[in-house]
Parts: C-alpha cells; sequence; structure tokens
C-alpha cells in the first residue's frame, strides 16, 4: 500500500546536517517527498510503500547527527502527490519561533583530517567547520538560525564553498559558518596595542612567542583566551601577576589524550568525558610530581584540563612541541570574558604580550564549562560553552517566565513550555562589566528564543543587582524565590520530580526570611513553597564580607560559641598565627553585636574548621578554604566522626557545632594532624545530616532527598551523604544537568514562581519587608 506522511521533528534539528541526513535516508529508500525547515524544527514529508515509510520513521531518531537532539516526532496520514522526487525546500520564515539552537561544538575527527591533509584545500584553515562542528551559539544574532542571520554573513561564500553549502549530499550542506581560505575569516598577529605585524604565519608566530614564555592572548569561540606555557613557571608566574589572581586555578589545555596522562591521573571515564564533543575542563587529580608548573593550582590536588577544541587550537600544538597551555578565561580579575577585538585590546593589553585575533565575531560572550566527577557521576561546576542553549526538559507546561539567578556564579533561566534555557555563566554580578553582561544575556536570550515573560523571579536579598533589576521591570509579575529553596527545586526540576521532598541545601550565603543568612538548611519543599525543618545553628559572621575573605574570623566565631571568652586561654596554633589585638576587636565585635550577621552558612563551617588547623586563615577566592580543607582529607586515618548536636525547637531542629569544635581543639591539643581532623569532620557532618533525614522520614514519611547547593561540590560530602542516604533505603537525588551551587538556582527560581504564577498561590513580600 502506498502513504504520504507529514512528521514534524521537534529539538535541536537545525545547523546540524539533520536535512542532509533526512535527504540521505530518503533517497536511499527510494521516497518521495520533501523537508523545509520551520520556525518549530523540522517538517518531512514521504511517499512510498507503507512499509518503507515505517523503517524511515524508525531510523529517523536512531540515526541522526551526533549534534542533533531530537525531542519530538509527531506523524500524519496525508493525501499522496504522486510526485517522485525528494526535496529541500527553502526555509519557511514564519512567525512564532520554537525551535533551538545548537550549542558550539568542537572540531569534529573529519574536519580534522582535512586541517592536516596537505592535499586538502583547507589544509591548515584555521576557520575549518561543517554541520557536525564549529561555532553555533555565540555567532547567532536572530532566529531561524540561517547565514544571515549570524557573524559569519559578513563572508560572502566563494563558489566552491556555496557548491558544498548547496548540495543535499554534502556534510556542509547548509553549514552556516562555512568558509575556506578564500572567502571566510583570517587570523591576525598583533602586539599588545593591537598594531598588526606582517608575519606570514600568525600561528607560528604565536607559538615562537609562547615556547619563549611570553603571554599570548587567543581569540577563540566563545571568547579570549589568555595563554602561556603550562610547563614554564616564569610564564604561569607572570600571567598570575598581572591577571591580579592569586592562587585560583588555572585551566590547561593539553595537546592530546594521550599527553593528559603525564600530568593527570586518568581513567577510562575521564577521558570520555574529556573527549565530549562539548570538550569542558575537567578535574583530574594531579601526578606527583607533575611536569607542569605548581602555581598553576597551588595547594589544589587537581588540575582542570581540557583538550583542544577549535582548528585554532589544534594548529598551536600541531608540531610546536608545546604539551600544554595555561588557557585562562582573557579577563582582569572576576570580570566578564573578552570577546571584542578592540575591546580585548583595551582590557587585556597589560597582561597580554601579544595578541592572535581573527574578523569572525563572536556576539555572544561563552565561557569554558567544568565538569567533575563525584561518585563515579559528572557534575556540572560551570555549564556554559557546548551545554547552552540546550534547554531541561521539563514535565509539565509552564508559562514564559524568566528567573534572574542570584549574585555569584550568576545564571538566568527562560522557561518556555517544558523548556528551561539556562544562559551561560556570568559570574558575579560585582562589577559594572558583569552587570552589563547580564543585560546583554537577558535580552539576546529573549531575542534568540522569542520569549516575551510575563513573570520574572528573584533572589530575596534585597541589594542583589538581579534582584533590584527585576523589580524594576515594567508588565511583569515579580515573584521572590528564597535562595534554598531554589537550590532545592532546580534539584527537583531537573530530576522530574513531583511532590514534597527533603531537601538539604548547603552553601555559602543565602537570604533567609527571617533576614538571617542561611547556609547549612535543611527544607521540606515543593515547587510551591517550603518549611524549614533544620539548620545549623546561628553563629556571628564578625564584620561580614570580611567575614568570608578570612576564614580565621569564622574559626573565632565557632570557638566563642563553644568556649565563651575562655577559647582566649586555648593554646591552639592559631593564635600564634593571628595578633591577639585581632582576635579581641573580633570578640568585642560579636559581643556588641556590631556588624556580625548570624549565619547558619555551611560554607563558614567549612571555612572556621580549615582555618582552626591552621589550613588556611585568609582566601583569594571563593570556597578556597573548603576546598583545601577537603584535599588534606586522609582516608587511611583513624578515628570516629566528630560529634555534632542537635535541639529541638517546636519542629525545627537545630544542628549544633559545638561539640565538633570542643572535639577539634582537643585533637590540636594532642597534636592531632590536618587530614585527620580532615577526615573526621566529614564523617562526622554526613552522619548529622543522615540523622536528620531519618527523623525527618519518621516525622513526615518523605523518603524522597534531594541535595543541592555550593557545598555539594565537594565530592567527599556529596559521594558520603549520597552513598550513606542511599544505604538507609532513601531515594536520593542530585544535580547532574546543571550545578549544584549557584550557577543551578534560575532554573529553581524559575520553576517556583511560574508554579505560583499558574496556581494562584500567595507570592511572597517583597525583599527587605521581612524585617519591617
Ligand atoms: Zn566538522
Ligand atoms: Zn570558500
Ligand atoms: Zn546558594
Amino acid at each position: 500500500m502506498l502513504v504520504r506522511r507529514r512528521i514534524h521533528v521537534a529539538g535541536i534539528v537545525q545547523g546540524v546536517g539533520f536535512r542532509p541526513y533526512v535527504y540521505r535516508l530518503a533517497t536511499e529508500r527510494h521516497l518521495a517527498g520533501q523537508i523545509i525547515n520551520t520556525s518549530s524544527g523540522v517538517v518531512i514529508e514521504v511517499e512510498g510503500a507503507a512499509e518503507v515509510v515505517d523503517d524511515f520513521l524508525a531510523s529517523l531518531p536512531a540515526q541522526a547527527p551526533p549534534q542533533a537532539l531530537v525531542t519530538d516526532i509527531r506523524v500524519v496520514e496525508i493525501h499522496r502527490t504522486g510526485k517522485s522526487d525528494f526535496c529541500i525546500l527553502a526555509s519557511d520564515p514564519s512567525a512564532s519561533v520554537r525551535t533551538l539552537i545548537s550549542p558550539d561544538m568542537a572540531t569534529c575527527a573529519g574536519c580534522l583530517r582535512e586541517l592536516f591533509d596537505p592535499a586538502d584545500r583547507r589544509y591548515r584553515y584555521p576557520f575549518i567547520n561543517c554541520t557536525n562542528c564549529g561555532p553555533r551559539f555565540s555567532i547567532v544574532r536572530g532566529i531561524p538560525y540561517d547565514r544571515p542571520q549570524t557573524s559569519m554573513s559578513v563572508f560572502p561564500m566563494c563558489p566552491r564553498c556555496l557548491a558544498e553549502y548547496e548540495d543535499p549530499r554534502n556534510r556542509r550542506f547548509h553549514a552556516q559558518p562555512n568558509a575556506c581560505w578564500q572567502c571566510g575569516p583570517q587570523l591576525e598577529f598583533c602586539d599588545s596595542r593591537g598594531q598588526r605585524l606582517p608575519v606570514d604565519d600568525p600561528i607560528a608566530e604565536a607559538v615562537a612567542r609562547l615556547r619563549a614564555g611570553e603571554i599570548v592572548a587567543v581569540k577563540g569561540l566563545g571568547g579570549f583566551h589568555l595563554a602561556a606555557d603550562a610547563t614554564n613557571s616564569r610564564a604561569v608566574g607572570r600571567l598570575r601577576e598581572r591577571k591580579r589572581r592569586i592562587e585560583k586555578p588555572f585551566a590547561v589545555m593539553v595537546s592530546d589524550l594521550e599527553s593528559v596522562s603525564r600530568f593527570c591521573t586518568l581513567g577510562s571515564e575521564d577521558g570520555e568525558l574529556l573527549c565530549l564533543p562539548q570538550r569542558p575542563i575537567v578535574l583530574l587529580p594531579r601526578m606527583k610530581p607533575c611536569p607542569l608548573a605548581d602555581s598553576i593550582a597551588p595547594f589544589n590536588l587537581y588540575l582542570g584540563i581540557f583538550l583542544p577544541y577549535t582548528p585554532v587550537h589544534h594548529l598551536l600544538f600541531k608540531d610546536s612541541e608545546l604539551q600544554a597551555l595555561v588557557m585562562t578565561s582573557g579577563n582582569l580579575s572576576e570580570e566578564p570574558i573578552a570577546i571584542g577585538n578592540s575591546e580585548a585590546v583595551a582590557r587585556l593589553g597589560d597582561i597580554a604580550d601579544w595578541f592572535l585575533l581573527h574578523n569572525r565575531e563572536i556576539l555572544l560572550r561563552c565561557d569554558d564549562s567544568v565538569l567533575r566527577r563525584v561518585g563515579g557521576r559528572p557534575r556540572q561546576l560551570r555549564r556554559s560553552r557546548g551545554f547552552v542553549p540546550v534547554p531541561v526538559f521539563l514535565k509539565r507546561e509552564f508559562p514564559p517566565t524568566l528567573a534572574v539567578g542570584g549574585e555569584l556564579k550568576n545564571t538566568i533561566c527562560l522557561l518556555r513550555g517544558r523548556e528551561a534555557f539556562l544562559s551561560q555563566h556570568i559570574g558575579d554580578l560585582e562589577n559594572v562589566e558583569a552587570y552589563k553582561f547580564f543585560q546583554e544575556a537577558v535580552d539576546h536570550f529573549q531575542r534568540i528564543l522569542e520569549i516575551r515573560p510575563r513573570i520574572v523571579a528573584y533572589d530575596l536579598h534585597p541589594d542583589y543587582f538581579a534582584t533590584r533589576w527585576a523589580q524594576k521591570q515594567p508588565g511583569m509579575q515579580a515573584v521572590g524565590v528564597q535562595h534554598h529553596h531554589a537550590h532545592i527545586a532546580s534539584c527537583m526540576a531537573e530530576n522530574d520530580l513531583a511532590g514534597r521532598v527533603i531537601g538539604f541545601a548547603l552553601d555559602g550565603t543565602g537570604y533567609g526570611t527571617d533576614g538571617c543568612i542561611w547556609g547549612g538548611e535543611v527544607l521540606l519543599a515543593d515547587y510551591l513553597d517550603f518549611e524549614r525543618a533544620a539548620h545549623l545553628a546561628y553563629v556571628p559572621l564578625p564584620g561580614g564580607a570580611a567575614a568570608i575573605r578570612e576564614p580565621w574570623r569564622m574559626a573565632v566565631s565557632h570557638l566563642w560559641a563553644s568556649f565563651g571568652p575562655a577559647l582566649l586561654e586555648l593554646p591552639i596554633p592559631l593564635f600564634r598565627q593571628i595578633p591577639r589585638t585581632k582576635v579581641l576587636t573580633v570578640l568585642q565585635m560579636m559581643e556588641r553585636q556590631v556588624n556580625s550577621p548570624l549565619t547558619s552558612s555551611c560554607g563558614r563551617l567549612f571555612d572556621a574548621v580549615a582555618a582552626l588547623i591552621n589550613l588556611r586563615l585568609e582566601v583569594n577566592y571563593e570556597a578556597q578554604a573548603a576546598i583545601e580543607l577537603e584535599m588534606c582529607r586522609d582516608e587511611a586515618a583513624a578515628g570516629e566522626p566528630y560529634p555534632f548536636g542537635l535541639s529541638q525547637a517546636g519542629n525545627l531542629l537545630q544542628i549544633d557545632s559545638r561539640p565538633l569544635f570542643r572535639a577539634i581543639v582537643e585533637d590540636l591539643l594532642r597534636g592531632a594532624a590536618a587530614g585527620e581532623i580532615s577526615r573526621r569532620f566529614h564523617d562526622g557532618l554526613v552522619r548529622a545530616l543522615a540523622a536528620i533525614a531519618r527523623i525527618l522520614r519518621k516525622r513526615t514519611s518523605l523518603n524522597t532527598v534531594c541535595l543541592s547547593g555550593g557545598t555539594f561540590q565537594n565530592a567527599c560530602l556529596a559521594s558520603g551523604l549520597e552513598h550513606q542516604l542511599e544505604s538507609e533505603g532513601f531515594e536520593v537525588y542530585t544535580h547532574s544537568q546543571v550545578p549544584a551551587g549557584d550557577g543551578g538556582i534560575s532554573l529553581g527560581q524559575a520553576v517556583v514562581a511560574a508554579h505560583r504564577a499558574t496556581t494562584g498561590a500567595g507570592v511572597l513580600a517583597p525583599p527587605g519587608s521581612e524585617n519591617k
């Protein structure tokens, strides 16, 4: 029997070689019909024998190109036309756009072969790409995703490129960034003021400068990198100094997988992560000894490693004898990554000795993504290049909603139907540059996704940039979402959970509904609301932000809670490091309650322990003390987990850290090693949290637990608690698609706000009003 069927395919099906794929699939089977790109994906019509059409349909999702993501297929019977050819029709530039834009993708194996094939017309061409690879998200101006809507629009294709572009059998058919030496973007080599140098081969020049220990700013896919030879301590030291980045680890790009094993312990699963088409930075245990400069990641047992992902990267390593390059974001300190040529020269001219530039415009900056394997599973530490803008798929439909995220590691999230689009890493909204980037990202995402949100979700902290921005937006229903509720809702959303859960939200800082600084929270939560069921007992944060920069203050705060004024008599190593006058000042602040807000922060608990054992008294980057405390843990050390106390007021449980600090002081006085204290602390915290879970299960009959918050980026705590809870029969959910840290809260904010708005449930009072 002959049939004709119309097939709607939704997902990432444009710009990824989907039409040539379908063309091949149909013509191989001698099926007639057509395919067209529409605003909602692709629409295919096929005509032929019913069983052949069935076979076509079965193969369609199964053999799709590697970068395609098919999310929905709908099939209807239509009238036969009797035509016998299969054709690809021009795109339909119609109204509402529901298709998905592909992320930027690493150079594929096919392009790599051509890149180094002297007989190929693109031999050593630094911008070689095809439908399986190359820039996408970072060069898109609008949709539908076609060349005029990208920053490639200024490069008219030469006849040979155009022929490939128009040939449905070619793997460059409708590859929007398609280009070659004749028609495409070009590299140039410039000095630190942006003056072009008359060199024949900009790559060879950059390699020579890098090998001489100089710093080269390299324009990449989503922004600039600052590159230096990672085996050259002086070069790395100079980069640190000029970038004003003290101790915070640098990422290292290594020439190939085989070379990685010279620097890091590499499991087979880690190799797979490094080779993902997104080419993320992966945290790997550093070899001892390691031929790379120590100053790349001081006091850290891990290195952030990634593999080359653009033709320029591959060319830099080929034949250069460079094994590894520090490739750190092209910015000063915590500012956003630079993307424009003149912008980069202005901002990076004092850091870089040279610039390797090109003339393809980057339209939206996008930092590298960072993954770490915890408990055998990859976790997102920073979800950015390669992953954005692939949405998180949700179970139910939502009205168009914008969530503006938090203050640190900011991302935004747009909801549309069943899709949640998280932005790339925007960063800490503490400087003007980052705030501008935030506004750019909001505008750009709304434009390329054609979403006009009616609801805007924000964090309750009244002083956050994003919160104040959200409250100024006209014509939108503004919904405040508590920080830790957003963490738990984010974990629920990516795991498709419904109903109520026991949520552990552990992090550094989040504004509480009582005006205190929360951060060690156990919530009974659903998408609408939460009950605070337990928290770490409050202690003062003496000096506010100063206590975050100087963990020794938190040690004094916890000692004060545990020992009172007698803490001054303790013969502990900390007091040999910190002058007595400083300690007394902090004590006075707390006694008089001056600039000492109360906090239940778990991050600050880690800080206090790290400072007390003299590991880290002041930090140079966020979570440094907690990271070093995790690093020093001695798995083989003996000793019971440290004790925590538990008290109850009504239904609210409080986790008392005083027994912990008394035990640590006792151990310090008997000369216990830091590695032992670290291990017993981690284990003690796991035991205390598991005890809370059991109490709450008994009280509520809930058995589902969600773990979220930046503290769960600590592998010992995350896998320790997961393992413990699972062994006690809990169903434990964590993050895998979005970060557990504040980069993931915009998702939670969005789903909570959308639930509240659609069910007409109470909207929380505006921030700040809780205290009035
Ligand atoms: Zn390719
Ligand atoms: Zn060309
Ligand atoms: Zn948080």
